[in-house]
């Protein structure tokens, strides 16, 4: 080829490559926004999280502004590094927009507003100020906590024990009920009361700190609470400690088939305790919470509840209990139920009308039943030989759930009774008192 023609080649390979350059430097394709559909806005401050992106020509600018009843705000107002030669420099192509909006702080009053998110890309479209996309996002602001009107009067409630709260909420409340420290129990429906009233059964845990507030306490969708106090008076009492010897007979023949039924490892006796009392006791109270949850909004029991006819009293609610193997303490667990016992497989009973929300063998607690009563109201039967309900099975009081056995970490034939209301296990003697539950629950739960 000649010189000419060589020359000729390079200038259309530089005009193509120049025409290539052009037509690339007006790519049409505009940012991408990713962003909340709409966003409800409360007292509390909220991270919103928008991710912006340009693969083509890179990101130019970013803006975003809030439009309400009084005016407009900017928000955030950002330009990014580049060229309209070279397009948007390397590292900008995606950008995260992550702050917090409160509406206190910008002033924003309750009602409807909008975001406008705003970016254009280092494109030279529309006459070089590149491609734009811009989103308008509906808000709503509503920064007033839903109202709670406290109904019932002052309680006596003991450390463990249980007590009920009337209170109306408005309709607009989401999540309401009594705060006893950390514990949460969920209100319901007054099944004899006006549309708002609503009641829930509430306990003092036995691990709560002294003088622990009780709060009434209701919020809405935008997450605004409002908290009133609950003229709750909590008597202390003192829980009982004792002592259990491990024998090795007794971790042989128990907890190596519960620890290895629950694929835990241990390399000695102590530890095969340890891990049984410690992490299976840990996952079987979780498996408890996960059935609790979604019971009846309306009572299924009425009056008080049965202790299980013809049985003794072997071991008390919430004792504190510390194992001891070879002279050493190696465990310890708090015992939230009573121990009751009757002759070897004797048909256990239903302490009071409900519904079955399981019965399996349940680790620890062997062979198990729960019963919801409603309200949040919920008894458990441990240890059975054997199983005569499933789950959702309708029960009367009275009515036979199993037999009494030795199933699970027993040492003999006897029934673990325990009482759970919300999430928390409360003392059963209350419940087992006809007077206890008329003046506690009853005058509570009619109009
Ligand atoms: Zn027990």
């Amino acid at each position: 080829m000649t010189v000419r023609g060589l020359f000729g080649l390079a200038m259309v390979g530089v005009i193509g490559a120049g025409a290539f350059w052009v037509w690339q430097r007006f790519e049409g394709q505009p940012p991408q926004i990713e962003a909340p559909q709409s966003i409800l806005l409360g007292a509390e401050p909220q991270t919103i999280k928008i991710r912006i992106a340009d693969e083509d020509s890179g990101l130019r600018l970013a803006s975003v502004r809030l439009l309400d009843q009084t005016g407009s705000k900017t928000l955030l107002e950002n330009t990014y590094p580049g060229s309209l030669s070279q397009g948007g420099a390397p590292g900008t192509r995606v950008q995260s927009l992550d702050w917090v909006l409160d509406a206190e702080q910008l002033g924003v009053p309750d009602g409807q507003a909008t975001l406008v998110i705003d970016t254009r890309d280092w494109s030279w479209r529309d006459g070089f100020s590149g491609n734009r996309t811009e989103r308008s996002i509906p808000v709503t602001v509503d920064t007033q906590p839903p109202s709670v009107r406290v109904v019932s009067g002052l309680t006596y409630v003991y450390r463990g024990g249980s007590g009920a709260a009337v209170y109306e909420v408005d309709p607009e409340s989401q999540r309401d009920g009594v705060q006893v420290g950390e514990a949460f129990f969920p209100g319901y429906p007054h099944p004899a009361g006006a549309t708002n009233r609503r009641i829930a059964l509430f306990s003092i845990p036995v691990d709560a700190q002294p003088k622990v507030p009780v709060q009434v306490v209701a919020a809405d969708a935008a997450r605004n609470q409002k908290s009133v106090r609950f003229p709750a008076r909590v008597l202390e009492r003192v829980f009982r400690k004792s002592e259990l010897p491990l024998s090795d007979a007794f971790i042989d023949q128990v907890a190596v088939p519960l620890a290895e039924g629950a694929d835990l490892s241990a390399s000695d006796p102590a530890e095969t305790f340890q891990a049984v009392n410690e992490t299976l006791r840990a996952r079987n109270e979780a498996t408890i919470q996960e059935r609790l949850e979604g019971g009846s909004e309306q009572p299924l029991w009425t009056g008080a509840f049965q202790q299980w006819p013809g049985s003794q009293v072997m071991s008390r609610f919430a004792e504190h209990r510390t194992y001891v193997y070879r002279g050493e303490p190696i465990s310890e667990a708090r015992h939230y139920g009573f121990d009751l016992a009757a002759t070897a497989h004797a048909p256990v009973t239903a302490a009071g009308a409900g519904r079955v929300i399981l019965a399996e063998d349940l680790g620890l607690y062997g062979n198990c039943v729960i019963i919801d009563h409603g309200l949040g109201l919920a008894s458990l039967y441990g240890h059975l030989s054997a199983l005569d309900v499933a789950v959702g099975d309708d029960v009367v009081q009275g009515q036979p759930i199993g037999n009494s056995g030795d199933t699970g970490l027993a040492a003999g034939d006897h029934l673990h009774f325990a009482f759970i209301v919300g999430e928390r296990y409360v003392d059963p003697l209350e419940w087992w008192d006809p007077k206890w539950v008329r003046s506690h629950i009853g005058v509570r739960l009619e109009r």
